[in-house]
């Protein structure tokens, strides 16, 4: 069986405007060439990072370990070779000089004159520089934050100069300097880390929460995290999650197995049921009431089951948009704006939802389209008529949430699933610990942000705008209940003094 690619390359066809088979020549058809600085700090981390970044696509992939200041040590480039051949063995990492034709993309701030352009981490941002722009002096070491956004980013940018993108859909600017902590443009200024957390739950452990994950490690963080995830790695994740091999695939290893695996300095408790089996939990004394809450889930209606986890602090990372390249980040507290304030339940009809186009094409229960990443089995057919057994036959063994566009049944619903790329998911949850660090370090203490943006355009000045609560919302209506819920979960006999807005209590 061969590494499924169709995920990540629905979403580049997306975004081109091109069918997935004529893109899949194109970028199989293309060779990205690499070269790096070893010796700047994070580099090597990020060359890992973007190695893994672009075999999630069928590029070929060579490499130079003499190109840059340094020669990139043996040891490093076995551990490459490895990581690659988790991922797609018959698409080796070559190590070469520079083919004659190719995109050569360099990871330092000294890039050889063949390079198209080069990144860098500086702290926890990115700097980005195309050929004739020279790197300014790095202010601070490459935090493990810093390497995940920079090699998000220099694989963005390979994306958008090899997929065929129409002029004006993304952004051509010859530098790029952006902090996910600041969320300013000078990286580096801003150094306090997450050297441990405790009392936070990630919720999914899907494309977003594998590359919180993936940052969690590199950082070296420590302490306790719960992670509620009911599924299992499958094979089209290979492809679009920032950890996990085809062998993990072939294992159906649990996906909060996996993220236990990678985080060994970690406590982590997994949790392998659906969010609203943690709360029931949680409400039992079974398990422990997170303080804060990372949400990586895909639909509204998980992300409302995220908030009646009632937390101190909710930071929700999305990805989505017409293309699936756009990427945000929600903050939310319980007294408002609260998660059910950015994704409100529509109170007025826009059409059936792919969800319901599907139930009505299929006869799949509601329920079940919910589980949308699980695979359709025999048993799905059991029971459904024979025109909705001859619908779904075709697509045994496919994630449900894909069928929708393999049947071709479109929908005017905002919320329809999108496949990502590891590459845009991983800046989303680049956005989602930043603001992690900004929240806890007190760097950020004002009103709860929405920040959105692009990936093919990249961050940009207005992408981030103050949320206040929706005076209609429950976290307004039913206030003293929810503060009730939250004493009741911190064990505590009467209701709290109300906080004021804005503002997180101390976790
Ligand atoms: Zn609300």
């Amino acid at each position: 069986m061969s590494t499924d690619y169709s995920r990540g390359l629905r979403l580049a066809a997306a975004a081109v405007g091109a069918d997935a088979v004529t893109l899949r020549e194109t970028l199989s058809a293309t060779n990205v060439h690499l070269t790096a600085d070893p010796d700047i700090p994070g580099v090597l981390a990020a060359l890992s990072v973007m190695v893994a970044d672009l075999r999630r696509l069928p590029y070929q992939l060579t490499l130079d370990p003499t190109g840059g200041t340094a020669p990139i040590p043996d040891t490093v480039l076995t551990d490459l070779q490895t990581l690659v051949s988790g991922i797609d063995p018959d698409r080796p990492l070559r190590i070469t000089a520079a083919p004659a034709l190719c995109l050569h993309v360099h990871l330092g701030v000294q890039p050889p004159s063949g390079a198209a352009f080069s990144g860098a981490p500086d702290g926890h941002g990115v700097r980005l520089r195309h050929r004739g722009h020279a790197f300014p002096s790095l202010n601070a070491p490459g935090s493990g934050l810093g390497t995940v956004l920079t090699a998000a980013t220099v694989t963005a940018e390979v994306f958008k100069r090899t997929t065929g993108l129409r002029p004006g859909t993304y952004g051509t600017a010859p530098t790029l300097d952006f902090c996910p902590v600041t969320l300013a443009t000078e990286p580096g200024m801003m150094t306090d880390t997450l050297s441990e957390i405790r009392s936070t739950a990630l919720v999914g452990a899907g494309a977003i929460g594998t590359g919180i994950t993936l940052i969690l490690g590199l950082m070296g963080t420590t302490g306790e995290l719960t992670v509620v995830e009911p599924e299992s790695f499958e094979p089209p994740n290979v492809t679009t999650y920032s950890i996990g091999t085809r062998h993990d695939a072939d294992e159906r290893v649990h996906k909060t197995q996996l993220v236990r695996r990678y985080l060994p300095r970690m406590d982590v408790t997994p949790i392998p049921h659906s969010a609203q089996d943690f709360i029931d939990a949680v409400d039992n004394g079974t398990a422990p009431w997170p303080r804060t809450v990372l949400g990586a889930v895909h639909s509204v209606e998980a992300r409302h089951e995220i908030q009646r986890i009632h937390a101190d602090l909710t930071l929700d990372g999305s990805t989505g948009g017409s293309a699936g390249t756009t990427l945000a980040l929600h903050e939310a507290v319980p007294q408002g704006p609260c998660i059910r304030c950015y994704y409100p339940q529509p109170t007025v009809p826009v059409g059936p939802s792919a969800e319901q186009l599907l139930h009505e094409a299929t006869g799949l229960p509601l329920q079940r389209i919910a589980r949308g990443d699980e695979l359709i089995t025999d048993a799905d057919l059991d029971g459904l008529s024979a025109r909705h057994r001859a619908a779904l036959l075709p697509h045994v063994g496919k994630p449900v949430c894909g069928v929708s566009n393999l049947m071709g049944l479109t929908t005017t619903d905002a919320d329809d699933f999108q496949p990502s790329a590891s590459f845009v998911a991983q800046q989303a949850a680049c956005l989602v610990v930043g603001a992690m660090i900004a929240r806890r370090t007190g760097h950020a203490a004002g009103p709860m942000r929405h920040v959105e943006y692009d990936a093919r355009v990249g961050p940009w000045y207005d992408m981030t705008t103050p949320r206040r609560p929706r005076p209609t919302c429950t976290c307004q209506t039913d206030a003293d209940l929810i503060a009730r819920v939250r004493a009741h979960r911190r064990r505590e006999p009467e209701s709290p003094p109300s906080t004021p807005h804005g503002q997180v209590p101390a976790a």
